[in-house]
């Protein structure tokens, strides 16, 4: 049997009260709870709701006293600042999260990245640069926060015509996201050899975030094949789990969880559907 897949959903900014955040996380977390060896999940909420969704997590599941037990579930943020205390008005430090009983963070999100384009950037959040997010892994891995670091690609690929004919050229994205990756972990392993399970990658090429035209299976198999190799190697000397994120759903998570060096998908919009959350736990978890 292979390892585990491993499911984050994100909820962005949503939903818009804590009464509809705790009934969507109550769903969510019994769908995982009540299927049979289900696949990792961890469930990414706004800032305001993670001290009420830490607790909720907390209290048991299930309602009949026998086979009660704790929701396996885990909580992410979906940012976090790098320095530990005090003048940094409206930032969440590691240690706060640490203390609420949250394990992840989302770093270097492309919702929250700086990306330049001829308007000069059209990040929603942060405008984070890959100093920024270095920072940022850091300091969470240092305090005992996991990571999950997004990196992928700006543009749509082009095609390029070959002998066997028409194909999308990623060599340009590969070089992209080896950029980033080679900036977002700078001094990584000299300050604090991370162990493999507290850092996980999620490519998520930012041109199939929330556009409903999710990357082609094989495509995304081969560039986080080339994440792995990367992490591999010397330098790094790591293994972690490498995520696919854009347009994730219940239609297509299974042709790109088949691929076995996919080791699960980082879900935005559909992570606010229960149905959709439901079967999407389903299908991974018939494919752990
Ligand atoms: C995301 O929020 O990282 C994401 C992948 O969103 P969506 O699934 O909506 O494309």
């Amino acid at each position: 049997m292979s390892a585990k897949k491993l499911l984050i959903f994100n909820w962005k900014m949503a939903p818009d009260s804590l009464k509809e955040a705790i009934s969507l996380f109550e769903r969510t977390r019994t769908c995982a709870d009540k299927t049979r060896n289900h696949a990792e999940t961890i469930i990414a909420p706004p800032f305001v709701y993670l001290s009420n969704l830490s607790k909720v997590k907390s209290s048991l599941f299930g309602r009949s006293p026998v086979g009660r037990q704790k929701s396996k579930v885990a909580l992410a943020a979906q940012n976090v600042f790098w320095e530990d205390s005090v003048a940094y008005t409206g930032e969440i430090s590691a240690s706060m999260l640490k203390d609420l009983g949250v394990e992840y963070a989302i770093i270097g999100h492309s919702e929250r990245r700086k990306y330049l384009s001829a308007e000069g950037g059209f990040a929603s959040g942060g405008n984070e640069t890959d100093k920024m997010i270095n920072k940022k892994i850091l300091a969470s891995l240092k305090a005992g926060l996991k990571v999950i670091l997004c990196v992928g690609e700006p543009t749509q690929r082009g095609q390029t015509r070959t002998e066997r004919g028409l194909t999308r050229n990623i060599k340009w994205a590969k070089n992209y996201v080896k950029n980033q990756l080679e900036k977002d972990l700078k001094n990584l392993i000299q300050n604090l050899k991370p162990k493999t399970q507290n850092l996980i990658i999620a490519y998520e090429p930012l041109w199939s975030i929330g556009t409903g035209h999710s990357d082609a299976p094989q495509d995304a198999a081969e560039m986080i094949n080339f994440i792995k190799n990367i992490l591999k190697a010397k330098t790094y000397n790591l293994k972690p789990k490498v995520l696919y994120g854009g347009s994730v759903n219940s239609k297509n998570i299974a042709k790109f969880l088949k691929h076995p060096e996919i080791d699960g998908a980082l879900v935005g919009h559909a992570s606010l559907k229960p149905k959709e959350v439901k079967a999407i736990i389903e299908i991974a978890s018939k494919m752990c």
